[in-house]
């Protein structure tokens, strides 16, 4: 037998959602995998992100509704030992003890790209492990990233790292950013009986989402007593006796100022890139825009090297980084190799009411010259929608002008999040329109919206000409 040239097939470097994917497939499929984590097993989604957000945000609505019935808010300890438990019950998932059982090796400690196949890692228990692996894979994700605001660093605010975890709920809460993070924490504290103001500079909240959809949450967010400031920045911060004060610069000709008097201010302006000391530039690998640039089969240039994850992007989800993680696990460890497709991606914020979106929306469509047609089905024609007082919301759905396959796909409204699926699978099989029209679905479920958009593409389709035939041929009938 030939001596092995290196220690393990792969070494994974950070271990959030595209990382454990990652480490758990290879090690699955008998790969010798190393997996180096230096600060916490599950990363962002499940320490700081989609788990304890999504808890806070079912906590949140239970709370709004017991609210309505005059009820006082629910104590912040209750709530966030609700956090708490979504987390530590998911936490074994994604632990040392689970991935050791898995045959990974688990190291604790910051991880550097030394060379090609070298990884050198700083252990958080004092010393240095150099490793060798045939496939380096680097998931090292994101974090906040907080702008440069005069007086906030000594003022003091929270991000999505450390909001869960407040002594106290903020009675006043400045949510600086409209982005999916934003929106849905200042909503969920909302929810929970703060006095929220949101911040966004842009002109309007969601910027990257469909703007009749965006425009619903925001109308959700005032009825929620959300205040909402879209063209507007934040130019200084300072703190003092009870509270902090932020200072509004508002967008315009007038560029008029407004000082906000709150408890707490939330750091919601965006993700910065973890490659700060992984020495990727170092050892070779080019860099594009802050990450590292990559091929459609997630490798740098550095053959042996990958990327996936928040760190290859373009898009910042857990769904995106296990896609990534799936194409990475072919490629590093078989000749044969995958690709990435992004045709048909999904996302949604869980807003209340969610907006979800798959492929295209009219904006992308324009920027990218696509002709397209939307269909527009409102919550309101659907029978359950009515029954479960849901009628909020629309499906509206592009396809190329007077053809009936999918170019992409905006729903906001109650479970969207869940809706949206069908037409995820009818795009990534390639269906079209008239196959959902022609399958059937359960009455009276709200997925009958999409047999809806099936039978509205129908009618689009039946033409004048069309119509004209239909009626020569049915005067025939009665012959
Ligand atoms: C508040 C919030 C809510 C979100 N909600 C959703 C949602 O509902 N749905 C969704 O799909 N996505 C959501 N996301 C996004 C999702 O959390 C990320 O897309 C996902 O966590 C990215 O996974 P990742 O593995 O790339 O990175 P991460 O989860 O960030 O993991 C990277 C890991 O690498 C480690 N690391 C970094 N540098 C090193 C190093 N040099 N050595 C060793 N380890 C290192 C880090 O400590 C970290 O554990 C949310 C994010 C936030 C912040």
């Amino acid at each position: 037998m030939t001596m092995a040239r290196y220690d393990y097939n792969a070494v994974v470097i950070g271990a959030g959602s595209a990382g454990l994917m990652v480490a758990a497939g290879a090690a699955g499929l008998g790969a010798r995998v190393a997996l180096v984590e230096r600060h916490k097993m599950g990363g962002d989604c499940l320490n700081y992100g989609c788990v304890p957000s999504k808890a806070l945000l079912y906590s949140a609505k239970t709370a709004a509704v017991r609210r309505a019935g005059g009820a006082e808010p629910p104590p912040w300890a209750e709530v966030a030992a609700n956090v708490r438990r979504a987390v530590d019950t998911i936490a074994p998932h994604d632990s040392v003890e689970r991935f050791t059982e898995l045959g990974v090796d688990v190291m604790l400690g910051g991880g550097r790209l030394t060379g090609p196949h070298e990884v050198e890692v700083d252990l958080n228990e004092g010393g240095t492990r150099r490793l060798a692996a045939r496939s380096v894979v680097v998931a090292t994700g994101s974090g906040p990233l907080v702008p440069d605001i005069p007086g906030l660093a000594e003022a003091g605010y929270v991000t999505n790292e450390t909001v869960f975890t407040m002594p106290d709920r903020p009675r006043r809460l400045l949510v600086v950013g409209g982005g999916p993070i934003g929106v849905e924490l200042g909503q969920a504290f909302a929810k929970l009986g703060s006095a929220v103001t949101l911040v966004e500079m842009g002109e309007r909240i969601l910027p990257r989402d469909d703007a009749d959809a965006a425009a619903l949450v925001r109308e959700a967010l005032e009825r929620d007593g959300v205040r909402v400031v879209t063209g507007a920045t934040v130019t200084r911060a300072e703190g003092g006796e009870g509270g902090k004060r932020a200072q509004l610069r508002h967008a315009g000709d007038g560029a008029a100022e407004e000082e906000v008097e709150v408890d707490e201010i939330l750091m919601a302006a965006g993700r910065r890139l973890n490659v700060d000391a992984l020495g990727l530039e170092a050892a070779g690998v080019r860099m594009d825009n802050g990450r590292p640039a990559l091929n459609d089969r997630l490798q740098t240039s550095l053959p042996s090297v990958y990327a996936c994850g928040d760190l290859a992007g373009p898009y910042l989800f857990t769904h995106m980084a296990n896609q990534q993680a799936r194409v990475v696990i072919q490629n590093a460890l078989f000749p044969k190799k995958a690709r990435m497709d992004y045709r048909v991606v999904p996302w949604a914020t869980f807003t209340d009411p969610e907006l979800a979106q798959v492929g295209l929306t009219e904006a992308a469509a324009e920027a990218q010259g696509i002709p397209y047609r939307v269909l527009r089905i409102p919550y309101a024609g659907v029978d359950r929608m009515v029954c479960d007082d849901a009628t909020d919301g629309f499906l509206k759905v592009l396809t190329p002008p007077g053809r009936d396959d999918i170019l992409g796909a905006t729903m906001v409204g109650a479970h969207a999040g869940e809706l949206i699926h069908e037409l995820v699978l009818a795009m990534s099989k390639r269906l079209r329109l008239r196959d959902l029209a022609g399958t059937v679905h359960i009455y009276p479920t709200m997925a009958e919206i999409m047999r809806r958009a099936g039978d509205e593409s129908r009618k689009a389709g039946f033409t004048p000409t069309l119509q004209r035939w239909v009626a020569r041929y049915l005067r025939w009938h009665r012959r």
